[in-house]
C-alpha cells in the first residue's frame, strides 16, 4: 500500500510543474505531425553555407577575393548646355580564382534614357492634382533624352570593343579570357544631358536658379561604372529601376573636371591642384580651417559667391582630384557655392569637415552643417572604426538626401527671409548626420545595396540615431528651447509601433530587395534601425553588443558583407544566440504584443487540497499516508475558504522551514528566505513575435521591482506562458515593458489589474 501512495506521490510532483491547461492540450493534441515552425528554430535553411570564401564566424572567409576597379576620367561639364562628356580609362583587376570571358559595366543614367522602362513599372493611377512641374514631366514631355550617348569603347592599343547595351547594363567583350590575377584596361567616351533634379527627380542633377540663370550642380553615378563580380552573386548585374541603389567594387581613381573658371567644386578625393583653383585669399583662409578645431572657418565667403554668380565666365578652370580606395567618385560645382571647413582630431589624425552651400541655405548652413559633419564622424568613428578618409563633405541640394565616398548632399532651406521651422532645422541636420554617416556604410563597409537595401540603410540609421543625440548633447544651442535632447524620429522602439501594427498588405519583411516592398523608409531605415536599437538597448546590452557591432564594422570594412556575415558576427562576438530574433524582426512581419493574461493569488497550507483530494480518490490512496506536502491554496477557493474557516492556512512560509533539507550551507539556512505571498501570473503573447517579458512589479510598501524574463520563456509556448512567484510583500500592480523599449503595439494589456476603462457616462459624472 504504501509503495502505491510513494508511486502516485512521485506522478503529483512531476506533473507539478505542468499547468492544467497544457494538461488539458495534451489530451486534445492533433494525430498528424507538422514541420519545425518553433520560433526558435535555427536559421540554417534560410542562410547559406559557409564556405572558404565566407566563414561562419561571419567573417571574410581565407580565400575571401574582391575585384578591383581603377578609373582615370576627363570630365568636361559645359554649362551652358547642362552637358557633360567624359572620357574613361578602367583598368580591372581579376582578383577571383574564376576566367571571365566578358565585364559588366552599368549606365544607371539610362534610367532617364528616352526608352527608359522605369516609367512602365510603376502602377499609378491618374491623381487628383499635380505640381506643374510634375504635370509637365509626366505628360507634356516625350522621352527626355537623359541616357549615356556612348561614342566607343576601345582596348588601349585604339582597337574597339564589342559591346552589348541591355538598358542600364553594357556587356563589353574581352578580346581574350580575363584569366585569375590578370588585369584589362579599356577607354570609354561617353556624354549625357544633365537632368534637373529638382523637377525631374534622380539622385544627380543640377538646380536651376530663374533668377539669375545659375545652376548648382550635384553630380553622381555620372559614368560608367564597373558591376561587383563576387563569390555570392557572380555579377550583380540587376537592373537600376531608379529605387534601389548600387553595388560598385572598390578601385583608385583620377579625375580631372573642367568647369567654368568662376565655379566651386569640390568631390570624391584629394585635390592635388589646390593652388591652381584657389584664389590666395581662400589658400590663406584654408591653412588657417586646418588649424580651427571647433568654429568652422569660410574659404569662400557669400560676398564673394554673389559676385561669381553673376560672372558666366568663358574660362574654364579643371579641378583635379585623386582617391584611393574608394567605391565610387561624386563631385558639386556651382558658382554659387559658399566653402567652409573645420578640422576635427579622428584617432589622432586630423580630417576636415567640409560645407558647400549656396546663399539659399544660409544662415543655418553657415551654422550648423560643418559641425554636424565634424560630430557625425566622431560618433560614427566611435560606434565603429576611425573614419579612414581625410575629408568629408556636406553639399546643400534641395530636396537630396544622398551619399558618396567624402561627399554627399543634404535638403534643408530656410524661407526667403532666412527664418526656417524646427522641422527644416531638424530635418536638415538629421540628414546631414545621415549622408555622412553612409561613409562608413555603404562606402566602407560596401554591402551591396542593389539587393539588400536595409544593410545600408537600415545599420546607418541606426547609429544616426546614436550620433543624432551625440550631436544633441555636444551642441545643445542646436535644440530649440522645447527639446532637452534631438527629437530623433526613428530609432526608438515606440515610433516604430505605427507601421509594425499597420495594414499587413502593405508590409513586407526587412529581407526583402527595397524595390519590391511598400513604405520603402519603414521597412528599410525605420524598422532595421528599430530592431538594432532595441537589441542594444533591450535584449544584449550596450556592451556585448557595441562590441559585437564594431567587429562587424571592422571585419568588412573595406569589404563586401552579406546580411549573414551581419547575423553571424554579431553572435559570434556576443555568444548570443539571435536567430529567433533574426527570424522574427528580419524575415516576418510579425509585430510586438504581450499581455498579463490573469494574475492569481495562493497561500500555502499543510491540509492536502482538492487537487491531491481529488488524485487520492481517483487512484485509491489514503491521504493519511501521505508523507507531509506543502499545499498551495488559490484565494477565493472552495478550499481557501474552507481552510479559512478552520484557520488552517499557515500565515507565512515559517513552519515549513522544518522541511529544509540537509543540501544547504550553514550560510544560506541562516539566510532563508520567509515568503508570504504566492503569485501565479500568467501572461499571454497575441503579438506575433517572441521577445523578453519585461515586469515591473509594485508592492504594497510602493517599492517597485523589475524582472526580464528572456525570450525563450515562450520557446516551448508561444501563445502563453506562467510565472510562479513567491513574495514577502503582497504585489499589488503588474506592469509590462514599463519604459517602452519593446515596440509593444497593445499596452491595454500590459497592466495588472486591469485599468477600468471609464464609460462615458462615468466621465461626465466625474467631470460634473
Ligand atoms: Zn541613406
Amino acid at each position: 500500500m504504501r509503495k502505491i501512495v510513494y508511486l502516485c506521490l512521485s506522478l503529483v510532483l512531476a506533473t507539478s510543474g505542468i499547468n492544467a491547461q497544457d494538461q488539458a492540450k495534451e489530451k486534445e493534441a492533433p494525430k498528424t505531425g507538422h514541420t519545425n515552425t518553433n520560433k526558435f528554430k535555427q536559421l540554417y535553411d534560410e542562410f547559406s553555407t559557409p564556405n572558404m570564401y565566407r566563414a561562419a564566424s561571419g567573417a571574410p572567409g581565407a580565400a575571401y577575393y574582391q575585384q578591383q576597379a581603377d578609373y582615370k576620367m576627363d570630365i568636361v561639364l559645359d554649362d551652358k548646355l547642362a552637358k557633360i562628356t567624359g572620357a574613361e580609362t578602367i583598368t580591372y583587376t581579376n582578383n577571383s580564382p574564376d576566367n571571365l570571358k566578358y565585364l559588366w559595366v552599368q549606365l544607371d543614367q539610362n534610367q532617364r534614357a528616352k526608352d527608359s522602362k522605369s516609367p512602365l513599372i510603376e502602377s499609378t493611377g491618374l491623381d487628383p492634382v499635380f505640381q506643374p512641374s510634375k504635370f509637365s514631366e509626366t505628360y507634356l514631355v516625350y522621352g527626355k533624352d537623359r541616357g549615356f550617348h556612348i561614342l566607343e569603347i576601345t582596348q588601349t592599343n585604339g582597337d574597339a570593343l564589342k559591346y552589348m547595351i541591355n538598358r542600364t547594363m553594357m556587356r563589353v567583350e574581352l578580346p581574350k579570357v580575363l584569366k585569375s590575377g590578370e588585369k584589362f584596361s579599356f577607354a570609354i567616351k561617353w556624354w549625357y544631358n544633365i537632368n534637373n533634379h529638382v523637377d525631374e527627380g534622380g539622385r544627380s542633377g543640377y538646380e536651376y536658379f530663374p533668377e539669375n540663370g545659375n545652376r548648382s550642380y550635384v553630380i553622381a553615378q555620372f559614368y560608367p561604372r564597373m558591376a561587383v563580380y563576387s563569390d555570392v552573386e557572380g555579377w550583380q548585374n540587376s537592373q537600376f529601376w531608379g529605387r534601389d541603389e548600387f553595388a560598385l567594387p572598390f578601385g583608385d581613381y583620377e579625375v580631372n573636371i573642367t568647369v567654368p573658371a568662376d565655379h566651386i567644386l569640390d568631390g570624391t578625393g584629394v585635390l592635388t591642384n589646390r593652388k591652381d583653383v584657389y584664389t590666395k585669399d581662400m589658400m590663406k583662409r584654408y591653412e588657417d580651417a586646418k588649424k580651427s578645431f571647433t568654429t568652422p572657418v569660410i574659404i569662400a565667403t557669400q560676398a564673394e559667391a554673389e559676385v561669381r554668380e553673376k560672372s558666366f565666365s568663358e574660362d574654364t578652370k579643371t579641378w583635379k582630384l585623386k582617391a584611393e580606395n574608394v567605391r565610387d567618385f561624386g563631385f558639386a560645382t556651382s558658382r554659387k557655392y559658399i566653402l567652409d571647413m573645420m578640422a576635427v582630431k579622428i584617432g589622432g589624425k586630423d580630417v576636415m569637415a567640409v560645407s558647400m552651400y549656396s546663399k539659399e541655405g544660409n544662415p543655418l548652413w553657415e551654422q550648423w552643417s560643418t559641425k554636424a559633419v565634424a560630430s557625425t564622424l566622431e560618433s560614427y568613428s566611435r560606434m565603429t572604426f576611425d573614419y579612414p578618409y581625410h575629408k568629408a563633405i556636406s553639399v546643400h541640394a534641395k530636396r537630396q538626401g544622398m551619399e558618396y565616398p567624402m561627399i554627399c548632399w543634404n535638403y534643408g532651406r530656410p524661407d526667403k527671409d532666412g527664418t526656417y521651422s524646427d522641422r527644416v532645422k531638424y530635418g536638415m541636420m538629421g540628414v546631414i548626420i545621415h549622408e555622412v554617416g553612409h561613409n562608413f556604410f555603404p562606402m566602407i563597409v560596401n554591402s551591396d545595396e542593389r539587393q539588400w537595401t536595409w544593410m545600408d540603410e537600415g545599420l546607418n540609421t541606426f547609429v544616426q540615431y546614436v550620433a543624432e543625440q551625440d550631436f544633441g548633447e555636444k551642441y545643445p544651442a542646436a535644440l530649440s528651447p522645447e527639446h532637452k535632447a534631438f527629437p530623433s524620429d526613428r530609432g526608438p522602439a515606440k515610433m516604430i509601433i505605427p507601421y509594425m501594427s499597420g495594414n499587413q498588405d502593405h508590409i513586407a519583411p526587412i529581407m526583402t530587395k527595397g524595390l519590391n516592398t511598400y513604405q520603402f523608409g519603414n521597412n528599410a531605415y525605420g524598422k532595421p534601425a528599430t530592431a538594432l536599437n532595441i537589441l542594444r538597448e533591450t535584449v544584449m546590452g550596450r556592451d556585448l553588443f557595441d562590441y559585437a557591432f564594431k567587429e562587424y564594422a571592422n571585419r568588412w570594412k573595406f569589404k563586401h558583407p552579406t546580411p549573414e556575415d551581419f547575423f553571424r558576427t554579431m553572435e559570434d562576438a556576443s555568444a548570443f544566440d539571435l536567430d529567433w530574433y533574426w527570424r522574427g524582426w528580419f524575415y516576418t512581419t510579425d509585430w510586438v504584443d504581450i499581455g498579463i493574461k490573469e494574475v492569481k493569488k495562493f497561500y500555502v497550507s499543510s491540509e492536502p487540497n482538492a487537487y491531491v483530494r481529488k488524485m487520492a480518490k481517483e487512484q485509491g490512496f489514503k491521504l493519511e499516508n501521505l508523507r507531509p506536502l506543502v499545499y498551495m491554496v488559490e484565494e477565493g477557493s472552495e478550499d481557501y475558504k474552507e481552510e479559512l474557516s478552520q484557520g488552517s492556512l499557515l500565515e507565512n512560509s515559517t513552519p515549513l522551514k522544518e522541511y529544509i533539507m540537509d543540501n544547504f550551507t550553514p550560510e544560506e539556512r541562516k539566510n532563508l528566505k520567509n515568503p508570504k505571498y504566492f503569485y501565479n501570473v500568467t501572461f499571454n503573447k497575441p503579438g506575433g513575435l517572441v521577445m523578453p517579458i519585461i515586469v515591473e512589479y509594485t508592492y504594497a510598501d510602493g517599492s517597485t521591482k523589475t524582472e526580464t524574463y528572456p525570450a525563450q520563456i515562450w520557446r516551448l509556448n508561444d501563445k502563453e506562458v506562467s510565472k510562479a512567484i513567491a513574495s514577502d510583500k503582497e504585489i499589488i500592480g503588474i506592469k509590462l515593458d514599463p519604459n517602452e523599449e519593446t515596440a509593444d503595439v497593445d499596452t491595454s494589456n500590459n497592466i495588472w489589474p486591469a485599468q477600468e476603462q471609464k464609460s462615458e457616462f462615468d466621465q461626465f459624472k466625474e467631470s460634473n
